[in-house]
């Protein structure tokens, strides 16, 4: 038996508890993971609240991330007492999740721990940090280098914007931080952030299609107005990096940033994203995430407190990381 926090619905109620499950609950899978940690992103927070239809199956155990020791595997590619870390693929949507002591999942959605990284901080890492370093990678590959105008991080003291502002401050880049908490100002500068920008300088309604030429480029957790602004924004040539929908999922932009400057909207996910780029990906988190850094913007909470901090993470309220303690 282990513990999970369970999701269930029957009818218009719903559930979220934790319970004891036993390994026949599982779903199939080559690979048997006892889970140390979890972690806690904004679309855990959709799955648990019920604020957002994430959950394509009840009973669901949520947590799209884990990390811990494979117990049993049927694949040639683990072997008992190996480290690995699972995320996105569904779990804790579609499948159950790292929300639980035991993970039945398939070995081609498991990544060896990446060398340098323990459990936990790969978990501090979690998805959210795993996409701020895909959208940092999209960023270079569409030739936004350093040495330029300075590049804007939306989002920025929550999981993937205070990532983001760590990498791409270690990659040399002049990190502008755009945060709606200002009390977090000396978090982001310690991150690497060289200028914060309040988020309602960005939030505003649009009035002209173009504004004068700022960024570089950028990595947008928030859509809505505040990617509409950072896009009117951008100089020619830029590219932006779209990974969120924290602020909204509409876009209030023209296509003159696009036709006339050039701009690229650079769309990144993280769920069904190769392996290959997932592999760049954290291999860029284990050179340029310093861990004491990553362990400056982490929280470990314990399981039962994961319904608590769901609330948080959708209030915003989440600084940096969370990450959970499974075992
Ligand atoms: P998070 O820790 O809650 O960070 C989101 C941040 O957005 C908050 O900390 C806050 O930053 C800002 N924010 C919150 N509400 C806002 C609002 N109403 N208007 C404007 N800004 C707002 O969440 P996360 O786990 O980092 O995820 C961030 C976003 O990326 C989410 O939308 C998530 O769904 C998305 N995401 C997508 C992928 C993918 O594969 N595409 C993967 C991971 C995450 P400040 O307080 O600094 O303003």
């Amino acid at each position: 038996q282990f513990r999970a926090l369970v999701v269930r619905e029957d009818g218009p109620s719903r559930s979220v508890r934790l319970e004891d499950l036993s390994p026949a609950d599982l779903p199939e899978g080559d690979v048997t993971v006892a889970v140390r940690y979890s972690s806690l992103n904004y679309k855990d927070g959709l799955a648990v609240t019920g604020k957002g239809k994430v959950l394509r199956k009840v009973p669901m155990v949520p947590g799209i991330d884990l990390a811990g020791t494979v117990l049993e595997s049927a694949s040639p590619a683990f072997r008992p007492g190996d480290e690995v870390l699972v995320t996105g693929w569904g779990i804790g949507e579609a499948s159950f999740g790292g929300y639980a002591g035991l993970a039945r999942v398939k070995s081609a959605w498991a990544l060896p721990l990446p060398k340098g990284l323990t459990a936990r901080r790969a978990m501090a890492v979690g998805t959210a940090g795993l996409t701020a370093a895909l959208c940092v990678d999209a960023l270079d590959a569409a030739g936004v280098k350093p040495g330029g105008r300075e590049v804007i991080v939306t989002g920025a003291a929550g999981g993937v914007g205070s990532v983001a502002v760590a990498l791409l401050a270690r990659a040399g880049f002049q990190v502008a931080a755009s945060t709606g908490r200002v009390e977090e100002h000396a978090f982001l500068e310690k991150l690497g952030a060289k200028r914060i920008v309040p988020r309602a300088e960005l939030s505003k309604p649009p009035g002209k299609p173009l504004e004068a030429e700022t960024w570089a480029g950028g990595v947008d957790a928030v859509g809505g107005a505040v990617l509409g602004t950072v896009l009117r924004q951008t100089a020619y040539g830029g590219a932006v990096a779209a990974c969120g929908l924290a602020g909204g999922t509409d876009l209030p932009v023209t296509v003159l940033p696009f036709i006339l400057r050039g701009v690229r909207l650079l769309g990144v996910d993280s769920v069904m994203a190769p392996r290959e780029r997932r592999e760049r990906a954290w291999a860029r988190i284990a050179r340029d995430l310093p861990p004491d850094l990553l362990d400056a913007l982490t929280t470990e909470i314990p399981l039962a407190d994961v319904p608590a901090w769901s609330e948080k993470i959708l209030a915003g309220q989440v600084r940096g990381r969370a990450v959970v303690a499974v075992r």
